[in-house]
């Protein structure tokens, strides 16, 4: 089967792990904060905070950024539960923005018309998060803007798009919010096995994800209550956090696979390039992108129209996997989760989300495809729509 992502490890990755493998320290030695700042050299931005995987990322930057019960926290239905369920975690209540029909990432409009309401009844959201879906960057200066006007803060879920630019500038610069989030697992643009990391420039936010990340623990002593001078305190615990770390095994190949993060964006944008030339002609929905973005495209989401080609999602979806290819679907709304419906969201919230569902299908993408199997996924794609 040609699978719709896979990871690419090299000999060099290998011999990174191993180094650790063979060192004192297989976690909180000094491949983690090597690879913190591997991403804040590349990223441009001040502090990065790694952690066991994106979920928990996310996680953290909610609680440094204070959501909290009685908070609300707006995202895309687009997207992967977790980018959602951090609000949950945090006993906030959790929203959704529809989707633009062209780019697939949140609406700008149904947010600036969702805020105008939300602010007349005195209900805004603590915190919005925009997913960078398939790579391709939000509209982050619409959304930059709209925070200034309605006072709410921004993780962006940059999960897909490490790798990626918006306006000249790296994700992950923060630029436009105040912690961007990335995750590490396997068919992400680089892999730690699981991973994630947490950037910003604000040092007080990265200070408190960084606490939240080891239990809550400082031994910062600053920080620290006075104590009799008689006692022993060289760390004390004074949040509530989590054991979010990441080992050094996992950071050495971090490490490494940063070192090919522009080939691998730049392979991947020649695999996208041919399946818009060689699919162009048929009539499906090719992925549109904004000028302003440079995307990493970690996926490359096709759309079926059964009235403009007799052919529907299922019969492709079948088909495709019937030839071989492990196709996959990204994505199916939150909100119509059954876990998401318990909470009272239902059918038709989000409509332009809900026919993205119905329409889309994520054809293989990631650095390792071979010409060969790139070249039989057109020929099986050109087959079913007929051309
Ligand atoms: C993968 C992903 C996550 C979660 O990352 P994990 O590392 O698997 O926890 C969050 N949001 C989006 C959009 C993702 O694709």
């Amino acid at each position: 089967m040609i699978p719709y992502a896979f990871q690419d490890i090299k000999d060099s990755d290998i011999a990174a792990v191993e180094a650790v493998l063979r060192s004192a320290f297989l976690t909180q030695g000094a491949a983690v904060p090597r690879f913190e700042d591997a991403i804040k050299n590349y990223c441009k931005v001040k502090n990065a905070v790694a952690v066991t995987n994106g979920t928990s990322a996310l996680h953290i930057a909610c609680l440094a950024l204070g959501l909290g019960k009685d908070d609300v926290l707006w995202t895309s239905p687009n997207t992967f539960v977790a980018s959602a369920n951090c609000a949950l975690y945090c006993g906030a209540t959790v929203d959704f923005i529809d989707i633009d029909p062209h780019t697939y990432n949140m609406s700008v409009d149904a947010l600036a018309l969702k805020l105008e309401v939300a602010s007349a009844v005195g209900k805004l959201p603590k915190i919005v998060v925009p997913v960078h879906f398939a790579g391709q960057p939000c509209d982050m200066e619409g959304i930059f803007a709209l925070s200034k006007k309605y006072g709410f803060k921004i993780i962006e879920d940059a999960s897909h798009a490490i790798g990626a630019c918006y306006a000249g500038t790296k994700i992950g610069s923060c630029q436009y919010s105040d912690v961007t989030v990335f995750s590490f697992h396997p068919v992400k643009i680089i892999t730690t096995g699981e991973g994630g990391m947490a950037v910003s420039n604000d040092d007080e936010i990265a200070s408190r994800m960084r606490r939240l990340r080891s239990h809550g623990i400082t031994s910062d002593k600053t920080l620290m209550r006075k104590r009799s001078e008689n006692e022993i305190w060289n760390y004390q615990q004074i949040d509530l956090g989590f054991n979010y770390r990441m080992t050094d095994i996992q950071a050495a190949l971090g490490e490494s696979q940063m070192g090919r993060i522009d080939e691998y964006v730049g392979r991947r944008h020649q695999i996208a390039e041919k399946y818009n030339k060689e699919l162009s002609s048929l009539k499906i929905t090719l992925p549109r992108q904004s000028p302003k973005t440079y995307s990493s495209y970690h996926l490359y989401p096709i759309c079926v129209d059964e009235d403009r080609t007799g052919v529907c999602q299922r019969q492709a979806f079948d088909k495709l996997w019937e030839s071989g290819i492990a196709v996959n679907l990204h994505y199916i709304p939150v909100h119509r989760h059954p876990y998401y419906e318990t909470l009272g969201f239902k059918k038709n919230d989000f409509p332009v989300a809900e026919r993205f569902h119905r329409e889309v299908i994520t054809l293989p993408m990631f650095p390792g495809l071979t010409d060969k199997d790139h070249d039989f996924v057109i020929e099986i794609t050109r087959k079913i729509f007929q051309l």
